[in-house]
């Protein structure tokens, strides 16, 4: 066996653990072909575990538990089209460092660079930006390796494969590689301050069409900012308010050099997108059409500020624009995304539930990696594709070895 004797795997904050019976390493897609394969001949189910930043149990397995954090770095740069291969378990960050030195960049990147490039694409990681798509739209191609070994080779000359790929959820296959359509490098201007919220709202449709990203961070309490590690805006700040405030943040393309003032910097890209977050969150987010965005966030607020006073992380609200992929939370749907937190120790369920029933109303499609209630009902009902993408996973993979029960309960 290459396999070795599996243990205890548990994610970035916690909330998902296993306890899997065999794991394994892979340095190489042969090797980590050779695991799948072997994996399959003893009937046992295999998943992958990219940096553990999904707080779903999209992850977790009884069977084999692989991690390709040994599958990093540049595979193929075409400097020409500007595509990149990446080995599947560079992490985003990594892959911004990378592109950096080739002259290039990422066309979006989310609040964290820690995850494994195919862990981020699988769930359909987004950043912020009204007229930027999800991560995984810039996926062009990718290698996924199958039950019995086999390489699946898929690009645009399958268009529709290519988008049942983009957003996996890991039930395809391994994937072994991934090549990204990049773009020139550009630094980002970022600009941070406070704002009241009845303002940020009359401003919300000019800021989002005014700025490349846009995005706010609504804090009920002065506390709420701590929780999320935000910095101290009031200096910035644009009311006289301590509470029910937005911590607002704007990045536009420059040509100006890298500089650092207080709450406004300039810098390569890669270097602006991310910002530090604490282990201290269990977070739920939608995908709500963008036309109910503002309904959305005010009536969630309300929410926070008459029934469920004791939750008080911030909501996050960003931007993101629709996308062809069949299982992206923003298939053909331009979107705000609203995110709520509940803290690890607290019985949450009860206000997540209620930030469920309220963005139900507007067809929202939740986050696979952040905490939702969806079934296979909701699935079917939400995603137009959603037996297509159910019938491909059957064809390639008949015996359900990529599955666990949240994913079969989901994509069966
Ligand atoms: C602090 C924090 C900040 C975040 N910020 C954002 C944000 O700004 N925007 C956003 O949209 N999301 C955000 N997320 C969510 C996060 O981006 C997603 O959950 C993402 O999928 C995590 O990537 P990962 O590498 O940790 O993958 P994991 O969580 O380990 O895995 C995710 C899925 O991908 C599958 N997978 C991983 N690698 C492979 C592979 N090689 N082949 C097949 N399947 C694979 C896994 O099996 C699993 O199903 C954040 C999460 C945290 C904890």
């Amino acid at each position: 066996m290459n396999l070795e004797k599996g243990g205890h795997w548990r994610n970035w904050v916690g909330n998902q653990s296993c306890i899997s019976r065999y794991k394994g390493a892979p340095a190489s897609e042969a090797q980590l072909a050779q695991m799948v394969a072997e994996a399959n001949a003893h009937n046992l189910n295999i998943r992958v575990a990219g940096s553990g930043h999904s707080f779903t149990p999209v992850v977790g397995t009884g069977g084999v538990l692989l991690s390709l954090a040994g599958m990093k770095g540049v595979l193929d740069a075409d400097l020409a089209t500007r595509r990149v291969t990446f080995a599947a378990g560079t992490r985003i960050g990594e892959a911004g460092q990378a592109l950096k030195s080739l002259g290039l960049s990422l066309t979006n990147q989310g609040d964290i660079d820690g995850q494994a490039v195919a862990g981020a694409f699988a769930t359909g990681t987004h950043g912020t930006g009204a007229k930027l798509s999800c991560l995984a739209s810039q996926v062009v191609g990718m290698r996924l390796v199958q039950p019995d070994g086999g390489i699946l080779t898929i690009g645009e000359s399958d268009i529709d494969m290519l988008h049942a790929a983009q957003v996996s959820i890991g039930v395809l296959g391994v994937i072994s590689a991934v090549t990204l359509q990049t773009m020139p490098a550009y630094n980002l201007h970022e600009k941070l301050w406070r704002e009241d919220f009845e303002s940020c709202m009359a401003r919300h449709d000019e800021l989002a069409a005014s700025h490349r990203h846009f995005g706010f961070f609504w804090c009920p309490v002065p506390e709420s900012r701590h929780l999320y590690c935000l910095p101290d805006l009031s200096p910035v700040s644009l009311t006289d308010k301590t509470a029910d405030y937005c911590e607002m943040k704007t990045l536009d393309i420059t040509d100006a050099p890298p500089m650092v003032r207080e709450f406004e910097k300039i810098a390569y890209s890669s270097e602006v997108y991310p910002i530090e977050y604490v282990p201290n969150f269990h977070e739920l987010e939608y995908a709500v059409p963008i036309e109910h965005g503002k309904e959305a966030v005010r009536a969630v607020r309300e929410l926070m500020l008459t029934k469920h006073t004791n939750c008080i992380y911030p909501i996050e609200y960003r931007f993101t624009a629709g996308d062809p992929a069949w299982m992206s939370p923003f298939h053909h749907m331009d979107s705000i995304t609203l995110s709520v937190s509940g803290g690890p120790g607290i019985d949450y369920w009860e206000y997540l539930k209620d930030v469920d029933i309220i963005l139900r109303r507007y067809g929202s499609r939740p986050h696979w990696g952040k905490l939702h209630f969806l079934d296979t009902d909701d699935v079917s009902a939400l995603y137009p594709r959603a037996e297509d993408f159910r019938a491909l996973r059957r064809k390639l993979d008949p015996e359900g070895r990529f599955l666990n029960d949240h994913l079969r309960m989901l994509f069966g």
